[in-house]
């Protein structure tokens, strides 16, 4: 590989908080509830003020999702609450903020809050889910939807795969209305909600290519009772890539959530992503580390990590790597793998 490739290879994937990936989407007229981002309790209460809804819904911002059905170390159940009662906002963010949330899709100890998000509660009559994901095997990007929405999207797909419907997208001729249309019919959209949950689709299809995402997932993708089609979520991935032309993006990025290592490995532009095995792996490429990390758990192992060094990786880079798997207390036995 050129030098020049190289240092293109992608140091990491970027991943945005809910509130960051709805400031954007509110930016491009996509429609997301009001919300104040809060990092006290004694602000919580002062937003749910501010926000003089009939109901408030405070949620507790991690990069982690299943928060609704999530654990604080606090003791307090769901990451997600709605509450009629401003003053009830303030106790319940004492119990959130400062406390680690464990989810299905966290560590075991959960990952600590920092942030909320206070939010105007609405009603939901309906949660569909809707997802636009750059893949590989369409050569482009493809819209995914399912009527079934809400909490355990992978659980419909495992189990009644026809409720999940696809829509590729031409990434030369774009989004097409029929593609839109079609897709809000399948979401279960009737009357002037289908052309309102269209237009929608096409504004989160533009804004996925004017940021260079990787995905933008909404679940639920919902409607309200008075007749409107509201984001309730957002999980917006990135290509780091391009990083050199979304600046403003990738400095919303405070890498809270990573472990320090990953910082470490991420001055050096190499993807660390820390396991909880004891082998640590060492591979160049990210297929390879991956198929790597197959073979240690079908024998039984358990990685360390998921370390890729990334096609045309330097010297120094190799150092660092191996400075940085050497200093894990957790690996007892290291694998190295290079094509
Ligand atoms: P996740 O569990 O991390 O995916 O967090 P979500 O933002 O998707 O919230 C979880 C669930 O809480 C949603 O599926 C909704 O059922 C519910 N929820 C979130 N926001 C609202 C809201 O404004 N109003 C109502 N009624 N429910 C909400
Ligand atoms: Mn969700």
């Amino acid at each position: 590989m050129s030098i020049q490739a190289a240092h293109f290879t992608p140091r990491r994937w970027l991943n945005l908080q809910e509130y960051q990936s709805k400031k954007l989407m509110a930016d491009n007229g996509v429609k997301v509830q009001r919300f104040f981002v809060v990092d006290t309790a004694k602000e919580a209460l002062e937003a749910a003020k501010k926000l003089n809804a009939k109901e408030i819904v405070l949620k507790a911002q991690i990069l982690a999702g299943g928060r609704g059905k999530g654990v604080f170390s606090s003791g307090l159940k769901g990451g997600v609450h709605l509450t009629k009662d401003p003053k009830v906002v303030g106790q319940l963010a004492k119990q959130m903020i400062g406390y680690n949330l464990t989810t299905k899709q966290t560590p075991k100890e959960g990952v600590k809050v920092n942030k909320l998000m206070v939010a105007e509660a609405l009603n939901i009559s309906r949660e569909t889910y809707f997802a636009i994901l750059m893949d590989r095997s369409c050569n482009g990007p493809v819209l995914v939807g399912s009527p079934q929405g809400g909490m355990d999207i992978e659980e419909v797909a495992a189990s009644s795969p026809e409720l999940i419907f696809k829509e590729q997208i031409d990434i030369m001729e774009g989004i097409k209305d029929s593609q839109a249309q079609r897709m809000a019919e399948n979401l279960g959209f009737l009357g002037p909600l289908k052309n309102q949950a269209a237009d929608e689709i096409k504004k989160l299809y533009h804004l996925f290519l004017k940021i260079d995402a990787t995905q933008v997932e909404v679940n639920p993708f919902g409607e309200t009772p008075e007749g409107q089609v509201v984001c309730f979520d957002a999980k917006i991935n990135f290509d780091d890539n391009a990083e050199f032309r979304q600046k403003d993006i990738f400095a919303m990025d405070d890498g809270s959530e990573n472990e320090p290592i990953e910082n470490e490995a991420a001055k050096y532009d190499l993807k660390y992503i820390g396991l909880d095995g004891n082998i640590a792996c060492f591979v160049n490429g990210a297929g390879l580390a991956m198929a790597t990390c197959d073979i240690i758990f079908l024998n039984g192992g358990k990685p360390a990590n998921f370390l890729d060094l990334g096609g045309g990786v330097q010297e120094a880079q190799v150092y660092q790597a191996f400075k940085l798997l050497t200093a894990d207390p957790k690996v007892t036995l290291s694998w190295v793998e290079v094509a």
